[in-house]
C-alpha cells in the first residue's frame, strides 16, 4: 500500500490542541516555545496516534521535539519515580548517526521530560564503553544511542531491548551513507515486532524508501519542506570562480557585509578549512575552523566564539558541522561543493532557521560544475552561473584591518550554547583521525584500519571492556 500523506494545509494548530500533559506543556512553555513548527504541527498527532511515521525533515525545523514530545505522552503511564532499574526498561530506542547528534537529542530529551519522572541517556562511540555502564544499569526509559556502540552494550549485555515500544531513526539519510544498514538490520532483529517506528531524514532517496519498506508499517508520511528542496527562505545563488581566486573573492564577500556579519563556510577537507580559517585570519577577518583533526575543547572554544559572535567565519567540514544548532545565522558559503549532492541542502539548512531568511553563496571552480549539476537534478532547479569578480589584491586595506569583530558591531545574543560543548573534554582514542572517512564521528571510526572496513561489515569486532 502506498505512504497515506498528512494533510500540510497550514492550519492554525497550537500546542494546548495537541493533547499533551500539562507537565510536557511546562517543558515546552519553559523553552520560550510558543507555537508548534509545521513538522510538529503534522507529526505529533499521528505519533500520539501510534502510527508509523517517515518525516522529512532537517536539523533546525524542530524535528527533535517533532518526536520527543508524542514520546514522552505515549510512555508517560510508564513513568515511575521507583528507584528499581526493573521498573525503568527501555521503552524508547532513538538511533542516530553521529555522537554529536546523539548527545544534541539526548539533551533535547532532557529537556522536554524535565518535568516528569522518565529517564533519559545516550550511548556513543569512542569513549570508554565501561563509563556508559552505570547509568544503563540504573534503567532508563529513553536510550539515545550510535548504532555501533548500542550492539556493543548488548553484547557485553548491559541493556536489553526486548520492551522498547517505539524505534525513532533520526537521520535516516545520513545512517545509511555511513553504511549502518548491516547494523540496523542486527538491531531491527533485537526489537520486539510490535513496535512503532519512526524514520526522520533530511532527503527521501530510493534507499530510504526501501529501508523504510522494510521497516515501517503502513506509515504516514509528512514533509517540513519540499522534497529534496532547500529552505525557500534562504537566497541561493552561484559565483563562478577558479579555485586560485576563490580565497579573494570569499575575503571581499566577507568584508563587503561587515565583519559583524557572520558567516558558515564549507570545505570539503579539514586541510582546507584549516589553511582557510588561517588565512582569513592573517587577512583581519576573525575566524577558526571546526574539523576532526581538532579536539574537542578546540571545537567547543571556536563554536563559542562564533557563538558569542567574536569571530566572523567559522570554516567546517560537512562531518564537525553536522548537528551544530547555530541560531541566527545569515550566510553560507559553500567555499567548495561537496562531494554528495544531498550535503548541499543539510549545508544550506544551516541558515534561514526558524523562518529567519537566509543567503548560501556557492564559489564554483569549473572542475566543480558536475557536481554542481548534480545539485541542480536533486533540487530541480537550475543556477544562474555568474562570474565572480576578483579583486586585484587579496590584501585587506587598513581600514579592513581595523574592523570590529562581529562581537563589538552586533549587541551580544544571548547564544543558545549546548550543554556538551561545556563537559569536560575526553580525549577521542587518536587525535590523527581522518574526517574524510566514512565513519568518522562515529562508533565505527578507527583511524588505524584502512577506510574499506569489509570485515567489521560482515562481522562485529568483539566488545572492548
Ligand atoms: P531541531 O530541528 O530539533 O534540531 O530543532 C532546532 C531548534 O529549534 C532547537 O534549538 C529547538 O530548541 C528549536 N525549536 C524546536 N521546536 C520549536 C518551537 N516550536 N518553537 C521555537 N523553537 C523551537
Amino acid at each position: 500500500m502506498p505512504p497515506l500523506m498528512a494533510d500540510p494545509a497550514v492550519t492554525k494548530v497550537m500546542f494546548s490542541s495537541l493533547n499533551l500533559d500539562p507537565q510536557i506543556l511546562r517543558a515546552i512553555e519553559d523553552e520560550g516555545y510558543t507555537e508548534p513548527t509545521p513538522i510538529q504541527a503534522q507529526a505529533i498527532p499521528h505519533v500520539l496516534a501510534g502510527r508509523d511515521l517517515m518525516a522529512m525533515a532537517q536539523t533546525g525545523t524542530g524535528k527533535t521535539a517533532a518526536f520527543t514530545l508524542p514520546l514522552l505522552q505515549r510512555l508517560l503511564p510508564h513513568a515511575s519515580t521507583s528507584a528499581s532499574p526493573a521498573r525503568h526498561p527501555i521503552r524508547a530506542l532513538v538511533l542516530a548517526p553521529t555522537r554529536e547528534l546523539a548527545i544534541q537529542v539526548e539533551k533535547s530529551v532532557e529537556t522536554y521530560s524535565r518535568h516528569v519522572p522518565l529517564r533519559s541517556t545516550v550511548v556513543f562511540g569512542g569513549v570508554d564503553i565501561k563509563t556508559q555502564k552505570p547509568e544503563l544499569m540504573k534503567g532508563v526509559e529513553i536510550l539515545v544511542a550510535t548504532p555501533g556502540r548500542l550492539l556493543d552494550h548488548v553484547e557485553s549485555r548491559n541493556l536489553m531491548l526486548n520492551q522498547v515500544q517505539v524505534l525513532i531513526l533520526d537521520e535516516a539519510d545520513r545512517m545509511l551513507d555511513m553504511g549502518f544498514m548491516p547494523d540496523l538490520k542486527r538491531i531491527l532483529t533485537l526489537l520486539p515486532k510490535q513496535r512503532q517506528t519512526l524514520l526522520f531524514s533530511a532527503t527521501f532517496s530510493d534507499d530510504i524508501k526501501k529501508l523504510a519498506q522494510d521497516f515501517l508499517v503502513n506509515p504516514i508520511t509528512v514533509e517540513a519542506e519540499r522534497r529534496n528542496t532547500a529552505a525557500e527562505n534562504v537566497k541561493q545563488s552561484v559565483l563562478m570562480v577558479d579555485q586560485d581566486n576563490k580565497f579573494n573573492v570569499l575575503a571581499d564577500l566577507l568584508r563587503s557585509r561587515g565583519l559583524g556579519s557572520q558567516a558558515l563556510v564549507f570545505t570539503r577537507t579539514k586541510l582546507t578549512a584549516a589553511r582557510l580559517a588561517r588565512k582569513l585570519e592573517r587577512e583581519g577577518i576573525p575566524a577558526d575552523a571546526i574539523h576532526g583533526d581538532k579536539t574537542q575543547l578546540e571545537r567547543i572554544k571556536a563554536l563559542d566564539a562564533f557563538k558569542e559572535g567574536k569571530i566572523t567565519a567559522l570554516v567546517a567540514t560537512d562531518v564537525a558541522a553536522r548537528g551544530l544548532d547555530i541560531d541566527q545565522l545569515p550566510l553560507v558559503v559553500n567555499y567548495e561543493l561537496p562531494t554528495n549532492a544531498e550535503d548541499y541542502v543539510h549545508r544550506i539548512g544551516r541558515t534561514g532557521r526558524a523562518g529567519a531568511s537566509g543567503e548560501a553563496i556557492s564559489l564554483v571552480d569549473g572542475e566543480e560544475e558536475r557536481r554542481l549539476v548534480d545539485i541542480e537534478k536533486l533540487l530541480k532547479r537550475s543556477f544562474s552561473r555568474e562570474r565572480a569578480t576578483v579583486s586585484p589584491s587579496s590584501r585587506a586595506s587598513s581600514s579592513h584591518r581595523t574592523a570590529k569583530p562581529a562581537s563589538q558591531v552586533y549587541a551580544k545574543k544571548s547564544a543558545p550554547v549546548d550543554d556538551w560543548f561545556l563537559k569536560p573534554y575526553e580525549p577521542s582514542p587518536s587525535a590523527a583521525k581522518i574526517e574524510e572517512h566514512p565513519f568518522f564521528g562515529t562508533d565505527k571510526f578507527d583511524p588505524g584500519k584502512p577506510k574499506k572496513q569489509i570485515a567489521a561489515l560482515l562481522c562485529r569486532p568483539p566488545a572492548k571492556n
